[in-house]
């Protein structure tokens, strides 16, 4: 059995942030499967590929090399060698893989690859689908959510730290747009898996998300015997 940890939920609820935290914490390894989908739409614009072109979407896929990069927690993620850590982030970025990420032989590929780093154990994976169709049998499942306000507070802050010039408002209603694109899809819809843990992290802090995080892993760790792995660094 490996051993795999799933953190599911909309965009803006804190996923990335507190799966690189638990993962550095458990020496865990950490895929950001959000990053996959935005690399293959990043891929799709450069190369000028018709969001209709499945076959030319598989292969894309197909060719992926995808590294992350961990260096004092900061996460750097690398496509063919290349950095595309803050590109993939731009809005545009972001509502064409909302977009992309709907089709049946993306999600496919990707649900492949996602299984096939799966292999090694030791994952920390944050997703949409994670927890429900990925790996369906993870021990320990997680649904991070928060109130679309707060997610798009949370956005806006970070875009416009990067320098990005986007209203508040854009950026909630492009969360608005993206949510209700990700849970009405038929392939993979976002929807916390029935045996996840659900966390409202709204008026929550970061420490205080992990340190919850932790407390249901030492749980299911003392009821099932199943994930003695866990080792928490001092
Ligand atoms: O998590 P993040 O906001 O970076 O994901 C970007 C987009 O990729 C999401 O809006 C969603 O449409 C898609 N996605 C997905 N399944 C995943 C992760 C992300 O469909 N497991």
């Amino acid at each position: 059995m490996v051993s795999i940890i799933t953190i599911d939920g909309p965009s803006g609820a804190g996923k990335s942030t507190v799966s690189i935290g638990l993962a550095n914490l458990l020496g865990y390894t950490y895929v950001d499967s959000g990053a996959l989908y935005r690399i293959v739409a990043l891929e799709t614009m450069q190369k000028k590929i018709a969001e209709e072109n499945e076959d030319a979407l598989v292969d894309l896929c197909k060719n992926l090399e995808v590294t992350f990069r961990t260096t004092n927690g900061k996460i750097t993620i690398l496509n063919h060698g290349r950095d595309v850590s803050e590109r993939i982030r731009f809005p545009d970025i972001s509502m064409l893989a909302s977009r992309i990420s709907a089709r049946k032989a993306v999600r496919n590929q990707i649900t492949a690859l996602q299984r096939k780093i799966g292999e090694k154990g030791k994952l920390v994976l944050e997703g949409r689908d994670a927890g429900t169709v990925v790996f369906p049998d993870a021990e320990v499942k997680f649904f991070l959510d928060a109130t679309t306000e707060e997610r798009g507070r949370r956005r806006f802050n970070e875009l416009t730290l990067k320098g990005l010039s986007i209203s508040l408002e854009q950026v909630t209603q492009d969360i608005i747009t993206r949510d209700h694109n990700d849970s009405t899809r038929s392939h993979g819809p976002l929807k916390p898996a029935p045996d996840a843990v659900i966390i409202n992290s709204s008026a929550m802090t970061v420490e205080a998300v992990i340190a919850r995080m932790m407390e249901v892993i030492q749980a299911k760790k003392k009821l099932g015997g199943k994930i003695e792995w866990i080792k928490v660094k001092q």
